[in-house]
């Protein structure tokens, strides 16, 4: 485990006995350290179960169990690689009955959530106003509070209210058997807490943990983490102060601050050399972040050679930076031979919403493009209606999904009957689907609809015992076929859909979704959920048990040739050779600081805080790049509904270019266009 890593990461590497805090800049081989790591703890004899690597994304465990599976082979399918929320999963599944939680309990996402905060407020408040509760509730549960201790601490009649409400939010998802994304935190720190056997056997069963991006863990990710380990302390966190940027969700350097108070024996090692980028885009980086406060000295170098200059890139609207943006692509592809792969550029933006004006032109274009971290494939209407389903199979007090799928298609069961189900489940203290089988209910609806309901019940209990029986992906396939034709949700989609294109696209996503539904049952599929990878079959509601984290946390992620736009959010830990920075505009990153363009305010702590925030942002874009960099900025911004004149960043001056190399050289752009016409000339069949 030692190919290909330098002194400092070796000796992360080889340390094992005791605390590990790796603390190094971008691109210097942190997350390296880890894979190896791994291998390595297997080396020294640790049983690939009891090492669990933990990271920010689904996307960066996939990576990292790809690479892991090129180090070790086969061992890495046995090593827990995942992210803090499927580890949670895994927990609540296996001990949380301990919290009086049936291990098929369902994971809300974030609709079902302000739905169900609406209806406990009595169901008259609008969207807004719930999703404002939702960000308040979730904050606490992030600071580790039940609705008592919020109640207890409240500051005005609002947050009293909230807290209220928050108790009511509790029971309902005590009565559905369901969680959300929170507890999915909360819930297996309360376990470690206050259930010690539950905690030994945790202690017991992990001998190592590892921690990628520490930097951006919140406070009760911490004592997790802290209980997990036990006073043993065997952790290994890498992490990078600069790039911390989830502070504005709770996310805290106070982790960073507190792991040596809290094990005295920790070994700090630091890693000074960058394998990832060229100078030139180092020292416009190191530049940038040169003004934050530290929290460690750093230094950072590369030796891989100065490289291009990077370009600074003006427009005079949106579109126009994504037509340069496109001209740049098809220009560094036409200078190089052979040209680079769609897939090593990446557009990234502050905010998902930039995304659009750069969509069209590479429509326009011809250009294949992933949208990454966007409206996740989870999100559509059609993905949500079959996904109901198979929460109500396999929790039948999940009455958010109940409600979901008893509409999803229409099956003559009305507003009024679901309304008395309603009042009746809650009068007997049964789950809707619960009162469905109750000798008492047919006192309370007419004979037609009791009927209707009652078929529906008998209906999920069959597709239940059915997909228990479905194993593998053949099967799995004719099982979701019949059922689609039974419940008619083909009709269904394109009955409610006016175009029939439209329609057409949400019914092939239904079927993309139940292949690949089918391949996970297959065992064709990594498992993302937080069990292992396994090549064996598995039965249709195990494959269904797993859906339910990634359709609240992430989307399914296929390595494709196509260009990348992300946000700079979800680019952290990824590289690429091409990368362009856009809507590096003053007002846009940093975001509306002050407003004032430019004009000077008084700048008040929280501000200064925003700033660094957004600098370390703006760090995190920069050090993705390996060999070009391009950031680009325009001369008009929308601010509210109007469109305002603009300034570049002042973080395209902090990055301290040279002015005879920033702007992109026209020069090279008819180099660029002879190459190309060059290379076109030279595949012209010699007939034509
Ligand atoms: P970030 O802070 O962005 O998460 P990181 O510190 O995790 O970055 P890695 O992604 O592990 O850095 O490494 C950056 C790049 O450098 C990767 O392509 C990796 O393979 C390469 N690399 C790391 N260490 C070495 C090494 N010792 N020799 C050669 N290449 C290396
Ligand atoms: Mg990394």
């Amino acid at each position: 485990m030692s190919a290909g890593l330098n002194l400092a990461q070796l000796q992360a590497v080889h340390y094992t006995e005791g605390p590990c805090l790796v603390l190094a800049g971008a691109g210097s081989g942190k997350t390296r350290v880890i894979t190896h790591k791994i291998g390595r703890l297997i080396e020294t004899g640790l049983h690939p179960r009891r090492i669990a690597a933990i990271t920010f994304t689904n996307k960066a465990a996939a990576e990292m169990r790809e690479r892991a599976k090129g180090l070790i082979g086969k061992a890495a399918k046995d090593v827990l690689i995942c992210t803090f929320h499927a580890l949670g999963v895994k927990m609540v599944r296996e001990d949380g009955q301990a919290l009086g939680l049936k291990p098929q309990f369902s994971i809300l996402d974030a609709d079902d959530v302000v739905g169900i905060l609406k209806d406990a407020a009595g169901g008259t408040t609008d969207v807004a106003t719930a999703r404002q509760w939702q960000w308040t509730i979730s904050k606490w549960k992030n600071m580790g509070y039940d609705s008592r201790e919020a109640l207890a601490m409240a500051q005005d009649d609002n947050e009293r209210s909230i807290a209220l409400l928050m108790a009511r939010y509790e029971e309902r998802l005590t009565a559905y058997q369901s969680v959300d994304f929170d507890d999915l935190i909360g819930m297996p720190l309360r376990l470690l807490r206050d259930h010690p056997q539950v905690r030994e056997k945790w202690q017991n069963q992990l001998g190592h943990v590892l921690v990628d991006e520490y930097q951006d863990t919140n406070a009760t990710q911490y004592e997790l983490l802290k209980l997990l380990i036990g006073a043993r302390g065997h952790i290994t966190a890498v992490g990078d102060d600069d790039q911390s940027i989830y502070g504005w969700r709770g996310a805290t350097l106070d982790n960073l601050k507190k792991l040596p108070l809290d094990y005295p024996q920790l070994k700090v090692i630091k890693l000074e050399q960058n394998y990832r980028s060229t100078s030139a885009i180092l020292r416009a980086a190191n530049n940038v972040i040169q003004p934050n406060p530290k929290l460690f000295p750093k230094t950072l170098f590369s030796e891989l050679g100065e490289g291009e200059p990077v370009r600074v890139v003006d427009a005079d609207s949106e579109e126009h930076e994504a037509e340069r943006a496109v001209a740049r692509i098809q220009g560094l592809r036409a200078a190089s031979n052979p040209p680079p792969d769609w897939k090593d550029f990446a557009i990234l933006y502050r905010a998902n919403h930039q995304a659009k004006p750069f969509e069209k032109a590479l429509r326009k274009a011809n250009i294949p493009y992933k949208v990454s971290g966007g409206t996740s494939f989870f999100d559509r209407a059609e993905v949500k209606d079959l996904c109901a389903w198979f929460r109500l199979w396999i929790n039948n007090d999940d009455d958010p999904a109940f409600l979901r799928a008893v509409t999803s298609p229409k099956r003559g069961i009305g507003h009024t009957t679901l309304g008395k189900l309603g009042e009746f489940s809650t009068q007997h203290k049964l789950s809707m689907f619960g009162s469905l089988f109750s000798h008492m209910l047919p006192a309370v609806l007419p004979t037609k609809a009791h009927d209707s309901v009652m078929e529906f019940g008998r209906y999920v209990n069959d597709l239940e015992y059915r997909a228990r029986h479905t194993l593998g992906a053949e099967d799995s396939r004719a099982f979701l076929a019949d059922w689609l034709k039974e419940i008619n949700y083909e009709q269904h989609i394109y009955d409610s859909e006016d175009s029939e294109t439209v329609a057409a696209a949400r019914w092939s996503n239904v079927l993309e979704f139940c292949d690949w539904m089918a391949q996970r049952a297959g065992g064709q599929v990594d498992d993302t959920s937080g069990s292992t990878i396994t090549s064996e079959k598995k039965s249709l509601l195990e494959v269904s048990q797993t859906i339910a984290l990634l359709s609240t946390i992430s989307e399914r992620e296929k390595e494709q040739d196509m260009v990348i736009l992300s946000t700079l959010h979800a680019s952290k830990g990824l590289e690429w050779p091409h990368v362009m920075l856009v809507g590096v505009t003053e007002g846009m990153l940093p975001f509306k600081l002050d407003d004032d363009n430019g004009r000077q305010q008084k700048v008040s702590d929280e501000t200064a805080q925003r700033l660094q925030e957004e600098r370390r942002l703006m760090y995190v874009g920069i050090t993705r790049a390996q060999r070009s960099l391009a950031v680009s900025w325009t001369k008009r911004r929308k601010k509210g509904r109007e469109m305002v004149a603009a300034m570049p960043s002042r973080f395209i001056k902090e990055m301290g270019l040279d002015q005879s190399t920033m702007r992109e050289d026209p020069r090279e752009k008819l180099r660029q266009l002879r190459a190309e016409f060059a290379r076109k000339a030279a595949v012209q069949p010699a007939a034509s």
